[in-house]
C-alpha cells in the first residue's frame, strides 16, 4: 500500500510540520481503509508560532487599503471557481457528503468571496452632525487584530470562508484550526489564498485537536477575536474563557430545527422539503430538519409518503453520483446517533424505518446509518429536544397553528424553522411568533444564502450573525473620530446648552 500523503500546517506563508513531529490520519468516512493523508498533530507551541506570524503581518495588512484586500479575496473566489470540481471531490472524500452537495459547499465559498470582495469597497461607517459649530464627527470600522477561527467538519470549506474572507477584508490577520475530521479542505483554502496573493503571515492554518490547538487559539492573549462554529457544549466553554479574558467571541452553535406542515399546505412540496431537510448531508447540518410538526388532518398522508421515499434513499459513497445519502462523519457519530435512537425507542416513540447502522456490502467499510423516522413523538421526549446530527426525523402532531408554533418553540435552540402553508395569515403569524434566526415559508429549513445574516437565538449562539454585512460587527471595532476646526476649546454637552 502507498504511504499516505503528508500534509503540513501553513504558518507565515510556509508549509511546516508541527513541532511535535506527530501526525493524525484523515480517513474517508465512506471507506475507513482509505486514508486521505496524515496531518500535523500540533501543540500549543505551534499556535504560538502561528499567532506570532499573524501578529507580525498585521500592521502591513491593516494598512493595505480595504479595496486591495478585497481584490485578493476576489481572486481567491476566481481560483476556487477554477478548482471547484477538484475541491468538491476532495471534500466528499474526507467528509462524505455527496458530490452535488460538496459542489454546493465550494460554490458557497465562491459566493462568499465575491460578496466580501465587494465589501472591501464599502465597509461603510457613518457621519452625523456635531452638536457644536465648526466640529465634525464620523465613525469608521477598524480591524480588531489577530482573529482566531475554529470550525466544524460539516461545511469544510464554506464555513472557513464565511469567517476568514470577511475577517481578512476587514484588515484582521487569521489563525484557523479546522475540525480534525476535515483538515484537507482548509489546506486547499490556504493554497487558494496563496495563489490569490495573500501576503505571508496574513492567513495561517494550524491542525490538531480541539482540546489542544483549539484551546490554545482561544486562550492566546494575542488573538483578539474568536469566531467559533460547533457544538453548544464546546461553545459555552469558549465563551467562558473569552469572557474572563474580555475577548470578543462569536458563536454559531447547534440547532433543533423544525418544519411545520399545515393542513392547507401543498403536500408535494412539503414532502420534498422534509426529505431534503432531514436527510440531505445525512442530517449533519446545523439547519437540518430534525422535527416534522404536521397538522393532524394531513399527518397520516404526509408521513406515509415521507416514509415510502425515505426507505428508497440510496446510501453509499458520495463520489458515486447515483448515491443520495453519504456516511456520517465517523464511527463515534454512528454510535451517538444510535444512542439517540435507542433513547427515542425507550421513551415510546414509534420507529417507522431505519434505526440502525447500514452495513450491507461496501457500506460495511464506512460510517453509514439508515434514514430513520420516528412517529408519535411528543415535545417532552429527548428526540424532540436534543440535537442528534444524523439522519433522524421525529414526527410530532399538532392540532392548529398556535399549537404548531408552541411545539416548534419548545426547544432550547433557535436556528432555522420552516412552515408550509398556502394561507398568508398562517405564514405571517408564523414569521412573527417563531423563535429562530431564520424562518422559511414553503421551503425547507436548509438552504441559507451567504449574503443574508446567518445565525440563531437561544442556545444556538451568543447574538452574532455570520453572512452578509452583520459579520463586520464581529470582525471590526468602531473608531469614532471628532475634528474640531473652531480654533477654540468647545465643551460638548456644556457649550451647547
Ligand atoms: P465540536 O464543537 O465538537 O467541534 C467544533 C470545532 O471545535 C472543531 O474544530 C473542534 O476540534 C474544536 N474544539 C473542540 N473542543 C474544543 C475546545 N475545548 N476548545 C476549542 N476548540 C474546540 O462540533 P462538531 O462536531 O465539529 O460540529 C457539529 C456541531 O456544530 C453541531 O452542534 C452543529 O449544529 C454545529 N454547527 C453549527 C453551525 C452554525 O452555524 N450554527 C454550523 C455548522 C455546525
Amino acid at each position: 500500500m502507498a504511504e499516505p500523503v503528508k500534509f503540513r500546517n501553513y504558518v507565515g506563508g510556509k508549509w511546516v510540520d508541527a513541532g511535535t513531529g506527530k501526525t493524525f490520519p484523515n480517513r474517508n468516512p465512506a471507506d475507513l481503509d482509505d486514508v486521505v493523508g496524515e496531518f500535523p498533530a500540533s501543540a500549543p507551541e505551534d499556535v504560538d508560532r502561528a499567532v506570532a506570524a499573524a501578529k507580525k503581518a498585521y500592521d502591513g495588512w491593516r494598512r493595505t487599503p480595504a479595496p486591495k484586500r478585497g481584490e485578493i479575496v476576489y481572486r481567491a473566489g476566481q481560483v476556487l471557481l477554477d478548482r471547484k470540481e477538484e475541491i468538491a471531490r476532495a471534500m466528499t472524500r474526507e467528509m462524505g457528503k455527496v458530490l452535488k452537495e460538496t459542489r454546493g459547499d465550494v460554490q458557497e465559498g465562491i459566493d462568499t468571496a465575491f460578496v466580501h470582495a465587494g465589501e472591501g469597497r464599502r465597509l461603510h461607517g457613518f457621519t452625523a452632525p456635531s452638536e457644536l459649530p465648526n466640529k465634525a464627527g464620523w465613525a469608521v470600522r477598524a480591524p480588531v487584530g489577530v482573529a482566531g477561527l475554529v470550525t466544524p467538519w460539516n461545511f469544510p470549506l464554506a464555513i472557513p470562508t464565511w469567517k476568514s474572507f470577511p475577517a481578512l477584508v476587514a484588515g484582521n490577520t487569521v489563525v484557523i484550526k479546522p475540525a480534525s475530521d476535515t483538515p484537507h479542505c482548509v489546506n486547499l483554502l490556504a493554497e487558494v489564498l496563496e495563489k490569490a496573493g495573500i501576503p505571508p503571515g496574513v492567513f495561517n492554518v494550524v491542525h490538531g485537536g480541539g482540546g489542544t490547538v483549539g484551546t490554545a487559539i482561544v486562550k492566546h492573549p494575542d488573538t483578539r477575536v474568536i469566531s467559533f462554529t460547533g457544538s453548544s457544549e464546546v461553545g459555552r466553554g469558549i465563551a467562558e474563557t473569552c469572557g474572563s479574558m474580555l475577548k470578543r467571541v462569536s458563536l454559531e452553535l447547534g440547532g433543533k430545527n423544525a418544519q411545520i406542515v399545515m393542513d392547507d399546505a401543498d403536500l408535494d412540496l412539503a414532502l420534498e422539503g422534509a426529505l431534503w431537510g432531514a436527510f440531505g448531508t445525512t442530517g449533519q447540518r446545523c439547519t437540518a430538519t430534525s422535527r416534522l410538526i404536521v397538522h393532524r388532518r394531513v399527518k397520516d398522508e404526509l408521513v406515509g409518503r415521507v416514509l415510502e421515499r425515505a426507505k428508497k434513499l440510496r446510501l453509499g459513497s458520495g463520489l458515486d453520483e447515483k448515491n443520495e445519502v453519504g456516511p456520517l462523519i465517523n464511527k463515534d457519530q454512528v454510535g451517538k446517533v444510535h444512542e439517540c435512537v435507542e433513547i427515542g425507542k425507550k421513551e415510546g416513540a414509534k420507529l417507522l424505518c431505519g434505526g440502525e447502522p447500514a452495513s450491507d456490502g461496501a457500506l460495511a467499510k464506512g460510517c453509514f446509518y439508515k434514514p430513520t423516522i420516528f412517529d408519535g413523538v411528543t415535545p417532552e421526549m429527548r428526540v424532540a429536544r436534543e440535537e442528534i446530527f444524523g439522519p433522524v426525523l421525529s414526527v410530532l402532531t399538532c392540532k392548529d397553528l398556535e399549537d404548531a408554533v408552541r411545539i416548534l418553540n419548545a426547544t432550547e435552540y433557535g436556528l432555522s424553522s420552516s412552515i408550509y402553508t398556502r394561507d398568508v395569515n398562517n405564514a405571517f403569524y408564523a414569521m412573527q411568533e417563531i423563535e429562530s434566526g431564520i424562518v422559511y415559508v414553503n421551503a425547507p429549513t436548509i438552504g441559507a444564502e451567504c449574503h443574508f445574516p446567518f445565525g440563531g437565538v437561544k442556545r444556538t449562539g451568543n447574538g452574532h450573525r455570520e453572512g452578509a454585512h452583520p459579520i463586520y460587527d464581529v470582525f471590526t471595532e468602531w473608531k469614532t473620530v471628532y475634528v474640531d476646526y473652531s480654533g477654540r476649546l468647545q465643551k460638548a454637552q456644556i457649550d451647547n446648552q
